[in-house]
């Protein structure tokens, strides 16, 4: 059994994945396949997603700046860290962090074009990464980055996006606990893996 005695999140039974709360801003019904334990349909857009991620993300391995930007020069870079608080509730494998002088920043790949509105998926995302290596590192930071295919994103770490994050945590949660969320149809729907079981 895990020692939770050292958490000061109370409800914590176990970390849920970072990658949990963009999918519960996508769709909560998707938490709620994934506690079930159906495996999700990949569509072609999913597997050239990820193609692009990995090219973007050799390019960046071997610039000296974040993005190619010369303001934005790196000092040191951490990739592939495992993180997990029983604090925060969270847990997960970062893409990238950067150091910058003094200051540490998340750097989350994304295998797209920026969308027009950055998803709140990604935003909540880049903020729990962000949670977890203050954490890790005993640091506050001020901002993490988005990096799409053609444009990098700087997110302010505000006290809302930590909010905004923690109540993620906590609305997948319940999802793990027995909620069980509606299927709503929306325009994501024809995008989504889970497609088939909500739509047979
Ligand atoms: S098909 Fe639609 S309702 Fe079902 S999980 Fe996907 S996004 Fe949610």
């Amino acid at each position: 059994m895990r020692n939770i005695a050292k958490s000061s999140y109370s409800e914590c039974e176990e970390p849920v994945p970072v990658s949990e709360l963009r999918q519960y801003h996508f769709c909560p019904r998707v938490v709620y396949y994934h506690v079930l334990g159906v495996k999700e349909v990949e569509k072609e857009y999913m597997k050239a997603g990820k193609e692009k991620q990995e090219e973007i993300w050799s390019r960046e391995r071997r610039r000296k700046t974040l993005a190619g930007l010369r303001r934005l020069k790196v000092d040191e870079r951490v990739s592939g860290l495992y993180m997990t608080s029983w604090r925060l509730c969270l847990a997960g494998t970062l893409d990238l962090a950067v150091r910058m002088g003094k200051e540490w920043a998340v750097v989350e790949v994304k295998g797209s074009r920026r969308p027009k509105d950055v998803p709140i998926g990604h935003r909540v995302q880049g903020a729990a990464y962000s949670m977890l290596l203050e954490e890790r590192m005993g640091t506050l930071t001020r901002r993490f980055f988005l990096l799409y295919e053609d444009e990098l994103v700087e997110v302010p770490m505000t006290r809302e996006i930590r909010d905004h994050t923690m109540w993620t945590v906590k609305q997948v949660l319940r999802i793990y606990r027995g909620k069980i969320p509606r299927i709503r149809r929306t325009k994501k729907c024809s995008s989504c893996g889970y497609e088939a079981y909500c739509w047979f």
